[in-house]
Order: C-alpha cells, then structure tokens, then sequence
C-alpha cells in the first residue's frame, strides 16, 4: 500500500513542469531541473522510495528544525525560547526584520532565527565546528553524510543578506560573538548532502519522538519533539505555511535546493526532492506529492481517520 500511494503521488505530482531552480546562490543554479525523487521511512523502521530518492542536494533550510530539535535537546526550552521566537511571522525566510518588541528573531525557521540559534549553540560549546552539526544528522540519518564544499564556498561569498541580518543582530546583542565566524557555522549547516531517503530517516526519527528506529540511537531528547513540531506546522513552509497547514496537515519544512521533510508524528517520515521551486520557494512537484500523499494516507493530523498514534501502522503496509 505504501508503495503504491509513493507511485500514485510521483504519477500526480510528475507533470508539474513549472518553477525555476533556486539561482539567488550560483552553485544551486546547477541543479538538474527534472530531478524528482520521493521516500518514506516508518518509525518500524520499513523504507519505501521512488524516482530519484538518491539523488544527492544540499539539505539548506531543512537544517533548521535539526538545529533546533539540538538545541532543545541540549540547552532546554528556556535558553532557547530567550534568544529566538516561535511565532509566524508571514515573511519570507530572508526577510531583514525581528520581533519590534522582544528584538528577537521570530521563529528559528527563518534565516535569522536559524543564525540566532547558531550563535547560542556555539557560545554554548556545542556547536564549535562544521562537523558537529554534520555528526548530528548523520545520526539522524543513519549513516555518514558529508558537505558540499561548493556550495557552502558559495554561501560565504554570496550571502550578504544573511550577513547584514547578523550584524543588526550583534547590534541588538543577539549574537555576542564573532559574526563571521557564527554565518560560516551557518553556511555550513546549510551545506550538508542529503538525498530524498536520508531526509525521510531523519523525519522519522523526529516522527519517533528522537530516536532513530532502524539503528535505535537517541538522536534528538523526547522532549524536544513537540516545540520542534511545533513550530514546523506553524512556520515550515515559508509565507506558505498556513495553506501548506490546511492542505497537508503535517509539520514540514522546505529548502532552497528543493527539498522537502515532512512528519506524520508517530507514524512516518517522508523526504522528496524536485529542485523547480515557486515564487516563494517551496518545490512545486514536493508540494503536489505531499499533498496527495497526505490524502492517501489520511496523514493530516486532525483528519477523522487519522489516529496520530502507531495504532494507524498496521495499516499502511508496505
Ligand atoms: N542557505 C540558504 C540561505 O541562508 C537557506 C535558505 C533556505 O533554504 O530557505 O539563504
């Protein structure tokens, strides 16, 4: 059944041509434009993919909700609610803008909270190099990722936007270290390979509540799941979250290189990746087969038919 809902979403979500691949950062202007790839992984631990689920992309902002899940993991809601938001803010995930009245970033999904939270996770000493953020997913995962040095080369010498939004944040004494040091941290989050299948395995650890379930390593504590979904449901998808809410019912977050992670919580993980984005960035062909995925499999959280417990599992066979 499994199979057949990831076949039937691939056959709807195919056709949809339309959407240009990410040029704002010249080495993702590269892209293979026809690439489409989709893959679940359930938290029995059972994959399932098709069409170009190996196909590796830079995972950008899907970074965000891992780095934020690692946060509270580490830190603990407190510390973590001090420096970055979890509120909407209906801009798009580059806007210069914070919170008017606390002067924090809104939420960690868009770049400036992202980078917020970076400072925190360094300052703290548990983000001090590249590597560490790259051993995180790889236990999420469930095997040894690496960079894409050329797109992170690309990121520092391009991002200036990213750049201007953290010195107005060393301004309001959000971050409080090295600036330049704190956006190559950033760059590098930004810059970890990933293919449609890794992106499922570590939607499905976060979909089981932080432990990875084909290795069974605790990646992400229980506790950091619900604020990290949270705020994936509420701020994901770009300016396109509460649409992207109603149509889909899952908590998700989408990346400039035109991937996608989506979570059915305690039931499975999905990972696709079309590099065409929309005008707010999102992957046409990512939405399209959520959205039917959704559908098959009555995923959305307050659909009647969907339990929001494993009770759901037996089920969906694959
Ligand atoms: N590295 C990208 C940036 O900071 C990530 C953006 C995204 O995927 O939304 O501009």
């Amino acid at each position: 059944m499994l199979q057949q809902a990831l076949e039937t979403a691939f056959q709807t979500a195919q056709p949809f041509a339309e959407g240009a691949v990410a040029t704002y950062i010249p080495e993702l202007a590269k892209a293979d434009p026809s690439l489409f790839g989709i893959a679940v992984a359930t938290i029995d631990g059972r994959q399932v993919a098709v069409g170009d689920a190996n196909a590796p992309f830079t995972i950008q902002s899907i970074s965000k909700p891992l780095a934020h899940a690692w946060a509270l993991s580490t830190l603990g809601p407190e510390k973590v609610r001090r420096r970055v938001g979890v509120e909407p803010s209906g801009d798009a995930f580059n806007s210069i803008i914070l919170d008017p009245k606390s002067g924090r970033p809104f939420n960690p999904m868009v770049n400036a909270g992202a980078i917020a939270l970076v400072a925190l996770l360094s300052e703290e000493g548990v983000f001090q190099t590249p590597g560490d953020f790259l051993a995180l997913c790889s236990r999420a995962a469930g095997r040894s990722l690496a960079f894409d040095r050329q797109v992170f080369e690309s990121e520092q010498l391009t991002g200036n936007r990213n750049r201007a939004m953290a010195y107005l944040m060393l301004n309001n004494g959000i971050i409080r270290s090295n600036v330049e040091a704190i956006l190559d941290l950033y760059f590098w989050q930004c810059s970890v390979l990933v293919t449609a299948r890794d992106i499922a395995m570590i939607a499905a650890t976060l979909a089981n509540h932080g432990t990875n379930p084909v290795t069974d390593e605790a990646v992400f504590q229980p506790a950091s799941i619900p604020d990290t979904l949270s705020v994936m449901f509420l701020c994901g998808m770009y300016d396109f979250a509460g649409e992207w809410t109603c149509r889909t019912g899952l908590p998700a977050k989408s990346g400039v290189a035109g991937g996608i992670i989506a979570i059915a919580n305690r039931q499975l993980g999905l990972g696709l990746y079309s590099p065409r984005l929309d005008s707010r960035g999102n992957s046409v062909r990512g939405i399209h087969a959520c959205e039917s995925l959704s559908q098959q499999l009555a995923l959305h959280a307050f659909h009647p038919d969907n339990h929001a417990s494993n009770l759901l599992l037996p089920t969906i066979t694959p």
